[in-house]
Formats: structure tokens, sequence, C-alpha cells
């Protein structure tokens, strides 16, 4: 479903560019939930962005069932950010959020489908006439998952999804996008600086550090502890929150 390749992207020139993405490659099958993780500015979400078309510039291959990523597929890809107030209009009710999509595609019954949206996130009516400051964090996160699959996408790109949500909130949604994955058979790539959140969700995953994959594997082998790179026997250390001095050296592993 997803291929990428020699992936390059960078931002700036000359002296002041950074090069966030250096040459990542990686396949995600269909129906398959492959997890993205890395300390900040590994270039996670500058990978993702790349596969969602937020962002066109980079070089190397990026498909999407076989097609450019660079061309907007909004009906097969969708994307779900850190901070769903950031990504609700703050104007806008639940309502219009999750009827937009289906009035700009020209898609019958919006009543019916809003409803059923909310119904699939574990919202119930009353929630669809108020605004997102009127939602906690969790429920806005709902309605932003909710909004992404009115579409009925295949491919959700998940940034970071739960990181802006209290610890027990955070269980309530990653339980939600495990139904949800399992319901509909979605290709999930999901992006964390957890391991336990993805050892939780996922399948398989790439280790990113400073622009590069330093090492895929399945979730089995992480569950034993068994990664072969220092880098990423530290990031686990890190998410368990055993040692905070580690994690605070990690920067210095190359
Ligand atoms: P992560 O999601 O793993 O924390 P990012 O992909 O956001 O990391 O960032 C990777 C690197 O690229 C960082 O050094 C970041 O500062 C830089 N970067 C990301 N987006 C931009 C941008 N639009 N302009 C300049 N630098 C950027
Ligand atoms: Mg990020």
């Amino acid at each position: 479903m997803i291929t990428v390749r020699d992936l390059v992207i960078s931002f700036g020139t000359g002296r002041d560019a950074v090069h966030a993405v250096r040459g990542v490659a990686f396949d995600v099958a269909e129906g398959e939930s492959f997890g993205l993780v890395g300390e900040s500015g590994s270039g996670k979400s500058t990978v993702l962005r790349a596969l969602s078309g937020l962002n066109r510039t980079w070089t190397g291959t990026a498909t999407i069932g076989g097609i450019s990523a660079k061309i907007h597929q909004p009906r097969l890809v969708q994307m779900v950010f850190q901070d769903p107030y950031a990504s609700l209009h703050p104007r806008h009710t639940v309502d219009r959020a999750l009827s937009e999509p289906l009035e700009i595609h020209r898609i019958g019954r919006i009543n019916e489908r809003v409803e059923q949206a909310l119904a699939d996130v574990g919202l119930g009516p009353a929630f669809r006439f108020r605004y997102p400051n009127q939602l906690s964090g969790g429920q806005r996160q709902r309605v932003a998952i909710a909004r992404a699959l009115m579409l009925e996408p295949k491919v959700l790109l998940l940034d970071e999804p739960t990181s802006a949500l209290d610890v027990s909130v955070q269980a309530e949604i990653l339980n939600l996008l495990r139904r949800l994955r399992a319901e509909r058979g979605l290709t999930m790539i999901l992006v964390s600086h957890n391991l336990a959140v993805v050892a939780h969700m996922c399948d398989r995953l790439a280790v990113m550090n400073r622009g590069l994959v330093v090492e895929e594997m399945d979730v089995a082998t992480l569950r034993r502890a068994e990664p072969r790179e220092a880098y990423t026997r530290q990031l686990m250390v890190a998410s368990k929150g055993y040692d905070r001095e580690v994690a605070a050296r990690m920067v210095s592993f190359d």
C-alpha cells in the first residue's frame, strides 16, 4: 500500500540547510500498522507530511496505492495530528467539521453519516452542535479522527495522536484507533516518540535517528526487548521512563 525509497527532504539552502530526511526507505502492506519512532527532531513528522501530500518538496519515491504521494488522494489517505485543537476550526461546530468533507465530495445522506461517524468514535448525538472549546482534549481528538474517516480512506497517517493527552485518555484513544483499524482494515502509519505506544498499536516499526532509519523490526522483537541497535535500546529505556539520564544523553548517539 505504501512504498518509500531514497526519500530525501531538506529545508533551506546552503549553510542554513536542514537535512531532515536523508534517504529513508520502508514498505507498509495493506492492512498493516507501521510505527515510526525516534526522538524529537529525527524526521518522523517530515516523512508523514510528505506521505500526506502536505509537503511536495522532496526527492525519491513515496507512493500510496501505487500513486505518488505528491498527488492529493483524500479518499484514500487522511492524516490525524497531535493537537486536535489546532486541526479543528475553533468557530466551526463538530457538525460542520464532519459535514464539510462530504459536501466537498458531493456525498449524500449527510445527517445520517455525521451521526454514525460520531457514534463510531464513541460520541453521542449531543456532541454534534458543540464547538471545539466545549470539548475535552480526548473528545476533540475523537472528532478529528471522525473527520479523517468521513471519506472512508484506506490509509490513516497518525502523527503523535495521543501525545497531547493525559495518560488515561491516551489509552482510550489508542483503543479506539485499534478498534477502527480492525473494523475497517485500515493501513496505518503511527508516529510516536513512545515505543510502548507503538508496541501496543503496530505490527512493525522503523526507528529513525537524525533523518535516517537505523533499524526496522517487528513488534515481537521490540516486546522481547531485543533490538539490534544501541540507539533503539536507549529509546526503549527512555520510553519506559526508567532512566531519565539515559534519555537526556540520547542525542549523543549517532
Ligand atoms: P520529529 O517529528 O521526528 O520530531 P521533524 O520531522 O518535525 O521531527 O523535524 C526534523 C527536522 O527538520 C528538525 O530538525 C526540524 O527542526 C526540521 N524541520 C521540520 N520542518 C521544518 C520546516 N518546515 N522548516 C525548517 N526545518 C524544519
Ligand atoms: Mg513530529
